[in-house]
């Protein structure tokens, strides 16, 4: 089953300790649609300035994501700036340009309206519920958010949790929402705005789910040399989200699988900048990861 992901299509600018490399091509959409590619037939919803490169458009193509929802405007591609300390778990946001993506109001095109699996990646919760109103019936929707917009968007943040299946957000962002310091209490306490499913990424040491069946803790796959972690968080949504596209039926029974490929597609994102390691992988390489993880907690 097909998969619709809305978002951002962006032009990253990303500082490390080592390296500096502007205008690679992100974004959530971006990130999450290259994920979820490796599972399932995927759409892609976003808007991209005339500054946006041909080859980042053929990227997407070479892996197969339908583009007849991504429009071109004239005016800047979102650029998002960002710069990491030596401790990679910490980056400072420098600038966030919206450009095209500020004015965007788009239609879904008719032929997605029936998507059964919805991803609203991280952007505007305005323009995540505008998306989510055009849809019909649609079987599982997630929705993935940021500081930016529990900061600036809050209200328009609670009235779309009301009308999804899934959050999806890090531990910081959750203690923010909550205004709870145990991430435990902050997930579970996340079910009062509206979704059944709630998850909260923890960066390298992996994922908490919290759901009707309990809780399940999904750990990270151990890397031990971490490029650039931008998008991460992105691709982990995408895997999961491409994951239960695929299989389809009832996704209780299938959530937490899909966490465990969605955790280890993001490993791969983290290895290079930008896209540059995700799209090397095959699912081949994630399925090996995923054996290799269930041994490494088996006992
Ligand atoms: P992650 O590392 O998973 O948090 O995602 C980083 C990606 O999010 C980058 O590729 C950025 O282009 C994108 N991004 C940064 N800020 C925002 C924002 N305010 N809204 C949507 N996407 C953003």
């Amino acid at each position: 089953m097909s998969l619709l992901i809305i978002g951002t299509t962006a032009l990253d600018s990303i500082k490390t300790p080592h390296q500096e490399n502007p205008r690679l091509l992100g974004g959530s959409a971006s990130h999450a649609a290259v994920a979820a590619s490796f599972f399932t037939p995927v759409h892609l919803m976003g808007i991209v300035g005339d500054d946006f490169p041909d080859t980042y458009i053929q990227l997407y193509e070479k892996h197969g994501i339908d583009l007849s929802g991504l429009e071109r405007a004239s005016g800047n591609t979102f650029h998002w700036e960002g710069e990491y300390e030596v401790n990679m778990n910490n980056r400072r946001t420098l600038e966030t340009d919206l450009g095209v993506i500020e004015n965007w109001t788009p239609s879904v095109p008719t032929a997605l309206k029936h998507s059964e699996y919805v991803l609203l990646a991280n952007c505007a919760p305005q323009l995540q519920h505008h998306i989510l109103r055009q849809m019909i019936q649609p079987r599982f929707v997630a929705v993935d958010t940021m500081d930016l917009w529990l900061n600036i968007a809050r209200q328009e943040l609670e009235s779309l949790l009301k009308e999804v299946d899934c959050l999806v957000l890090n531990d910081s962002e959750a203690r923010q929402l909550m205004e709870e310091d145990n991430v435990v209490k902050a997930v579970q306490a996340m079910h009062r705005f509206g979704p059944r499913q709630v998850i909260v990424k923890k960066g390298e040491h992996g994922a908490i789910l919290s759901g009707p069946d309990g809780l399940f803790i999904a750990p990270a796959y151990p890397l031990d040399q971490v490029v650039d972690p931008t998008g991460a968080g992105d691709s982990f949504v995408g895997g999961m989200m491409g994951y239960l596209a695929h299989h389809g039926g009832d996704v209780a029974k299938h959530l937490r699988a899909a966490i465990i490929h969605g955790s280890i597609t993001a490993s791969f994102c983290c290895e290079g900048f930008g896209l540059n390691t995700t799209t090397e992988t095959t699912r081949a390489l994630i399925d090996q990861r995923v054996e290799k993880l269930k041994g490494m907690v088996g006992y």
